[in-house]
């Protein structure tokens, strides 16, 4: 079942979406790479990790997650009582994409004495492959419980594998994946922004290049740039992910000001994720009306990525001995 596209001429949508969302007792949770408009009329707003855990623990029978699929199927494995719809299920991830689950299969067969540490940002099929998941806000918390000797893989994103090498002297073997949002990030532009306006602190996210992350005075996930936002010194942020976020900045910080770092054109339009801009909010009201596209996922397989899932919120609580991981 897919929801059918009608003629929304002279409806009030964020009247009728309101409606709905009571009728189907839907909680909607929006990421903070969503348009303005979406994220201001979401239930929740937060990055992957806090939103599994909210989707995880809602009450409300339906999820509409306006975010990309990885995260509306992640949902799904963590509450499969609950219905589950994206408004456009072509929302995808670059990351995703890069790690096909045949080919992650096959690496972790040529390599027996590794676990595989894997960023959320991936398949249901890939999780359901790796011993433990990690979000870029819990990667660290995570990776300082496992010790120095174990040998690990860790994909797909090579930018935040490598940034957690260097931070943590491993030698952790990584996927070649990477997201074409923070790739496209220039350091040329960054550098003359940065000389435009001289003491202002960047703020980059790890899925970043090291050319722009060794220019940042914090790295961090979506809501630890956000927290930065409310701590740093001074008035005025360059941020170094998707532009997005500055939104939920500007809300909360009103009387500071945030600038988008620039992309390889000096536009820092290109940076905008092309998977999460497929929502819009008339796809969000049909998805409401017609509870539909929904994520379903085969038990046996759902039950196999939730171990990797479960993993990553005992161990983000600090929870799981040394002990408890090893190799497959
Ligand atoms: S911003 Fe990058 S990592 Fe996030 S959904 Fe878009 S492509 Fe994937």
């Amino acid at each position: 079942m897919t929801a059918q596209p009608t003629n929304l001429t002279g409806l009030d949508l964020r009247a009728e979406i309101d409606r709905l969302r009571k009728e189907r007792n839907a909680v909607i949770l929006a990421h903070y790479y969503q348009s303005p408009e979406i994220q201001d009329l979401a239930d929740y707003i937060g990055d992957s990790l806090e939103l599994s855990k909210k989707a995880a623990a809602t009450d409300a029978d339906v999820i509409v997650f306006c975010g990309v699929k990885f995260m509306a199927e992640t949902a799904k494995i963590l509450a499969p009582e609950k219905i589950v719809v994206l408004p456009d299920m072509n929302a995808g991830c670059s990351l995703e994409d890069a790690c096909p689950p045949e080919k992650f299969k096959a690496f972790r067969e040529a390599h027996p004495d590794h676990i595989a540490l894997t960023y959320i940002n991936c398949s249901t099929e890939v999780k359901a492959l790796s011993d433990v998941i990690v979000t870029s806000s819990s990667a660290e918390t995570i990776l300082a419980q496992i010790p120095a000797d174990q040998k690990i893989i860790f994909g797909p994103d090579r930018h935040l594998g490598g940034y957690l090498n260097r931070k943590f002297g491993r030698e952790m073997l990584l996927w070649p994946g990477v997201c074409i949002v923070h790739e496209a990030f220039s350091e040329t532009e960054l550098l003359k922004l940065k000389a435009q306006h001289p003491g202002a602190p960047v703020a980059a996210h790890p899925e970043c290049p090291p050319t722009i992350v060794d220019h940042a005075d914090y790295v961090g996930s979506t809501s630890g740039i956000l927290n930065y936002a409310k701590t740093m010194p001074g008035d005025t942020l360059i941020v170094a992910t998707e532009p997005h976020i500055i939104h939920q900045m500007e809300k909360a910080l009103p009387h500071k000001t945030f600038i988008g770092a620039p992309g390889a054109d000096g536009n820092c339009n290109c940076n905008i994720c092309p998977y999460m801009a497929l929502n819009t909010l008339e796809k969000l009201y049909l998805t409401l009306r017609d509870l539909a596209p929904r994520i379903e996922i085969e038990e046996s397989l759902r039950l196999q990525a939730k171990r990797s899932l479960d993993k990553m919120i005992e161990m983000a609580a600090g929870t799981v001995g040394q002990g408890d991981l090893g190799a497959r």
